[in-house]
């Protein structure tokens, strides 16, 4: 074995590697720059934790939330690993400790906030230690066409250049645009850097598309359904937050809050309940999120349609990083794209920025938005949408998204297609100019509505014709129209206008038929294992938070969902078998073996009585 693998088995209970992550760490290793894509979940905290512990020097860990390094920190203590954070969090004498024991070559690993990479004594002691490494977690904050530019990051550079010896540089993000990746190697100024991008798919993710007529009452069932199990819910502004995180409570979910509204303190112990499970949900904006590791996470649902595919995915991906089962559900209604395009153009605007340059961003994101929206009116495999976006090959079906396992049904929808294109084609002929589908149905089903009687619509043939379809129903027709091409939103956006392909409906007698998604088969239970293992699971997970609060470190720093549930399936009874469980290492072997052993060993034997 070598001494990779060894520290990969020893340290961090595993037995091999992940894709991508071998050929990072040969890199450091062997001394070369390194930049790193992977998607959420992928493992890159290995691909620099593993070459710090094989090099030398100290390898520095640049992240962007103090609050999180915490947790990261004390989970590799509890694997061994000697490690610090530096951060605005501590008191100066607790910096001076810690620099104090770095410059005594007490720690391995020590992460750093960006912002305290320019404090003098940081650099008098930077500039007195062996630094092998300078790793860069989230690096695309370091780019301002990224999702989450941090200008603290620009500072990294100004750091690498008071260094006397330039340490290996490695970089790692799970943003996929190419733009984006271009901008860390340069502004980074990584040297001929190996670079590695992986796979974006996630298959123990499964992927869903709600379009509910009632967001609220469906959200409040889905998160019922998944009681116990750790969730978040992301809103769009501080207000749905306000009134979703309420509605979970006043229904009896220990749901807590999170955006940029609350103060710091409130959002550190808000945050600080949902990852060490005392609150079980937690409901937040996309101010939420970013490095929080908590790997445990089962479901993410969106209250609403987010602004982009990346966004999206980014924020989906905080599930099931541990690689169990976990659901992404979205819940969209067409008022989404409202408030997102509200969003996009309202923005607070970074003041470096030229106005061409500004606008040229706003053209971005609305394009950006455009295909988000087209994810949630797709029928086709949603986990093959998000891979095409990112430019991954994939099959046609994965048979494991809301999409693929719907049933589908085609409808002749010929004669109602016609009347709706026809009043599309009527309307603009009467006033001069195309209207947006709200008035086109009202027209449609014979309102009385002011405008409508303004512009004199009553007067138009179509007036009136779909009197008995329901407005939802209505609505949804049109929608289908406009995803299959029959209408085209004009540029301004908002209007609808007819396409050759409704001319050759309209003039041609071409039949429309649209395919209509039923809900999921209720999915087969695939021959579950038998209670008793869940019974075991749950008693572990039991010990395991009784660690973590007399610890004071989240459950998930002690052993992760997807270790208790090995562990469940092989019931080690000795030592030696309980390090054969992925995710056990020596250390913690150490630390947890008995209470654990003893555990399984007690179930045994009730088993055998
Ligand atoms: P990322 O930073 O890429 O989002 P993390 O580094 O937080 O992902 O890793 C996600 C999870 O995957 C963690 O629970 C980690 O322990 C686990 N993990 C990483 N590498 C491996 C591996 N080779 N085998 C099994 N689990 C792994
Ligand atoms: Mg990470
Ligand atoms: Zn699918």
């Amino acid at each position: 074995m070598d001494r990779k693998h060894e520290v990969l088995a020893q340290v961090f209970g595993y037995a091999e590697f992940r894709g991508g992550q071998e050929e990072l760490i040969d890199a450091q290793l062997a001394g070369r720059d390194a930049l790193g894509v992977m998607p959420t979940g992928g493992g890159k905290s290995l691909c620099y934790q593993i070459p710090a512990l094989l090099s030398g020097g100290i390898t520095l860990v640049i992240s962007p939330l103090i609050a999180l390094m915490k947790d990261q920190v004390a989970a590799l203590k509890k694997a061994g690993v000697p490690a610090a954070y530096i951060n605005s969090s501590l008191t100066p004498e607790q910096i001076r400790a810690v620099y104090k024991n770095l410059l005594a070559g007490r720690y391995k690993i020590v992460y750093v906030a960006p912002e305290r990479l320019a404090a003098e004594g940081f650099l008098r002691t930077a500039q007195a230690l062996d630094i092998s490494i300078l790793a860069v977690d989230e690096a695309h904050c370091i780019s301002q066409w990224g999702q989450d530019f941090r200008p603290s990051y620009l500072k990294i550079v100004d750091f690498l250049n008071a260094l006397e010896r330039r340490p290996v540089v490695s970089a790692f993000t799970a943003t996929a645009t190419a733009q984006v990746r271009e901008d860390i190697a340069r502004i980074l100024a990584l040297r001929d850097p190996v670079r590695v991008v992986t796979g974006f798919d996630r298959p123990n993710l499964r992927f869903e598309v709600l379009t509910p007529q009632n967001k609220e009452p469906v959200l409040l069932s889905l998160v019922k359904a998944r009681a116990g199990k750790s969730g978040i819910v992301y809103c769009s502004t501080r207000r749905d937050v306000e009134k979703i995180c309420r509605m979970l409570q006043d229904h009896g979910v220990a749901a807590t809050r999170y955006h940029a509204g609350l103060s710091d303190e409130e959002r550190r112990e808000n945050q600080d309940d949902f990852v060490y499970d005392r609150c079980p949900v937690i409901v937040a904006t996309n101010a939420f999120g970013m490095g929080i590791d908590k790997s445990n996470v089962a479901y993410v649902l969106h209250y609403n349609m987010p602004q982009s595919m990346e966004a999206y995915y980014q924020e989906a991906g905080r599930a099931g990083r541990d690689g169990s089962d976990a659901e992404c559900i979205l819940l969209y209604a067409a008022s989404d794209v409202r408030t997102a395009k509200y969003l996009i153009t309202h923005s607070v605007t970074n003041d470096e920025l030229t106005e061409r340059e500004r606008r040229q961003l706003m053209e971005r994101d609305l394009l950006r938005l455009k295909q988000m929206v087209g994810y949630c009116k797709t029928t086709a495999c949603l986990r093959g949408y998000i891979l095409s976006y990112f430019g991954e090959a994939h099959a046609e079906h994965c048979g494991h998204c809301g999409n693929c396992e719907a049933v589908v049904t085609e409808r002749d929808v010929t004669t109602q297609a016609k009347m709706v294109l026809s009043c599309v084609r009527r309307i603009q002929d009467h006033i001069g100019y195309p209207v947006g589908a709200a008035l086109l149905v009202r027209t449609l089903r014979g309102s009385r509505d002011r405008r409508i009687l303004a512009l004199g619509l009553d007067m138009l043939p179509t007036y009136d014709l779909l009197h008995d379809t329901p407005r939802t129903e209505l609505r949804e027709l049109v929608e289908h129209l406009e995803a299959d091409g029959y209408l085209q939103e004009t540029a301004k956006g908002g209007a609808l206008t007819l396409t050759d392909r409704a001319r050759d409906v309209l003039f041609y007698d071409e039949p429309v038929r649209i395919l209509v998604r039923s809900a999921p088969k209720p999915k087969r239970r695939t021959a579950k294992a038998p209670a008793p293992d869940d019974a075991l699971f749950e008693a572990l997970k039991a010990l395991r938070l009784r660690i973590a609060e007399h610890e004071h470190i989240p459950a998930y720093v002690v052993f992760s969902n997807v270790t208790l549930r090995d562990m469940a399936a092989k019931r080690p009874t000795t030592m030696a078998e309980f390090l054969e469980v992925s995710g056990v290492g020596t250390y913690k072997a150490d630390l947890y073996g008995e209470a654990f052993l003893s555990l399984l060993n007690g179930h045994h034997e009730a088993r055998e009585t």
